[in-house]
């Protein structure tokens, strides 16, 4: 087994406690025990470094957070500066600082699938979809519609890890063992054309179909119970699922027609990834709300944010008087340092094209990587602009899984850890999604590195 393979000398503190003292997020028992993790020390461009000294290419960009790489000087510079002048001051009872308010209109200003109005700041993709339920609630409130508080994500999204967002995520481990999902969320469809389509059924026939089915599940609920839809553009955790052809066209159109909020959570494909600047522009998505955090700062500072359409945010105002203000926030929301290091990154993002980057360089880590789809190990690779993902399967087929046991994923990851890369393992999922910063030589260095890699799992 996998566990046997990587058997290191077991890690005993001088307490005599089994692993390191840390309970480790999204981590298995047997790696904080048994294992020594893997301690990233030092990064540079697209690598890191472990505390070993031994260098990786960083296929993920950290937590696919880090789109101008390992040691920008600018950032570090901003963030010095504004350490300097004013490290802390909270956006409380109309006190606030400079960056937040600068950084709030620089986001406002460059979201321009719809209209937004007002910049909610959080420090966490996570915090950003929780404030969402919270303002569509207190929107539903305001407009006398106390019923109106359900809403509907889907099947392997991931939305964060806060009871409310791990609610909304359609991941069965972030539900099992915390009586999650909360009551008031719904999940439709996964719209994964390879796995869920029928015999001979198009793109286009599956998207309708989809929509279809939301339309029943609203219907069946009560479009007066349903408030919101959230959806990821790209879905990442769950496997990075591009959309199939027409299918927000036609969900969108179901949303609106029960007076549904449409909430797009970009917090992965935000500020480039897609290769246009939000994930609405690549598919026509004309949201209510959007979360974004991570490349909102290159994820050099903890920050997320929830944008707010002129039709919510009024009525938030309108109704403050009569409802009492929007009772909600954090102590670092809008932290000086985290809003200076952002503006800094927007304006790196700007300055050098960033989007010209992302399509200048896509083709060659797309292509080369979707070369491979042929492996017998490999039933579907998928992906768009920078951000991948490839599905181990047996027969080429969606239903024919290798055994669990066997860890063909986990295998892989391995393999490109040894071999100098780091991956994400997501069951039998790879996911990948480089820093922008990465150059063509070092794309040619990630493919050579997984055909390795697969050739040993083969
Ligand atoms: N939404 C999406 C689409 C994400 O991918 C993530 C994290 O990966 C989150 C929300 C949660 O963000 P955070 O981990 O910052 O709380």
């Amino acid at each position: 087994s996998l566990q046997k393979d990587v058997s290191a000398t077991e890690l005993k503190d001088e307490k005599g406690f089994k692993g390191h003292s840390m309970l480790a997020p999204f981590t298995a028992g047997w790696q904080t025990t048994d294992l020594h993790p893997l301690v990233i020390d030092k990064s540079e461009g697209s690598y890191v470094y472990d505390i070993n000294g031994k260098k990786y290419l960083d296929s993920l960009a950290g937590l696919w957070c880090n789109p101008l790489g390992g040691n920008e000087p600018r950032l570090v510079a901003a963030a010095t500066a504004q350490l300097n002048k004013l490290p802390f001051y909270h956006s409380f009872w109309n006190r606030t600082t400079k960056p937040a308010l600068d950084l709030a209109k620089e986001v406002r200003d460059m979201f321009t699938a719809t209209e937004i109005e007002k910049v909610f700041f959080t420090n966490s993709g996570s915090e950003a979809n929780d404030t969402q339920v919270k303002l569509v609630w207190y929107y539903n409130n305001a407009l006398g519609r106390p019923n109106k508080k359900k809403f509907i994500a889907r099947a392997k999204s991931y939305h964060g890890s806060t009871l409310i967002s791990a609610s909304l995520s359609g991941l069965p481990p972030l539900h099992l063992q915390f009586d999650l999902p909360a009551p008031f969320v719904l999940h439709t469809d996964c719209p994964h054309y390879w796995r869920y389509h029928l015999p001979g059924e198009t793109e286009e026939e599956f998207s309708t179909r989809l929509a279809n089915n939301l339309e029943n599940l609203i219907l069946k609920e009560g479009p007066e119970t349903v408030a919101a839809f959230i959806a990821e553009p790209v879905m990442g955790a769950g496997g990075v699922i591009p959309p199939p052809a027409t299918y927000f066209e036609k969900i969108q159109a179901v949303v609106r027609k029960y007076d549904i909020l449409f909430i797009a959570d970009e917090v992965i494909c935000a500020f480039g990834r897609l290769g246009t600047m939000f994930g609405c522009d690549k598919y026509n998505i004309k949201p209510d709300l959007v979360s974004v955090a991570k490349a909102l700062s290159s994820g050099y500072m903890p920050i997320g944010a929830v944008l707010v359409s002129p039709e919510v945010s009024d009525v938030i105002h309108s109704q403050s008087n009569k409802l009492g203000i929007f009772s909600h926030g954090f102590t670092y929301s809008g932290h000086p340092v985290s809003c200076a290091v952002s503006l800094e990154a927007l304006k790196i993002y700007k300055e050098r094209n960033i989007l010209e980057q992302v399509n200048s360089i896509s083709p060659r880590f797309q292509d080369g990587l979707k070369a491979f789809s042929s492996s017998p190990i490999i039933g579907e690779i998928r992906g768009t602009g920078l951000i991948l993902g490839t599905e181990f399967t047996d027969n080429k087929s969606p239903n024919d899984p290798f055994p669990s046991e066997w860890g063909i994923g986990a295998y892989f990851g391995a393999q490109c850890q040894k071999n100098g890369m780091l991956v994400r393992v997501a069951g039998d999922n790879i996911l990948m999604s480089p820093p922008f910063i990465i150059s063509s030589d070092e794309v040619d260095e990630l493919i050579s590195k997984y055909g390795k890699a697969l050739k040993a799992t083969e």
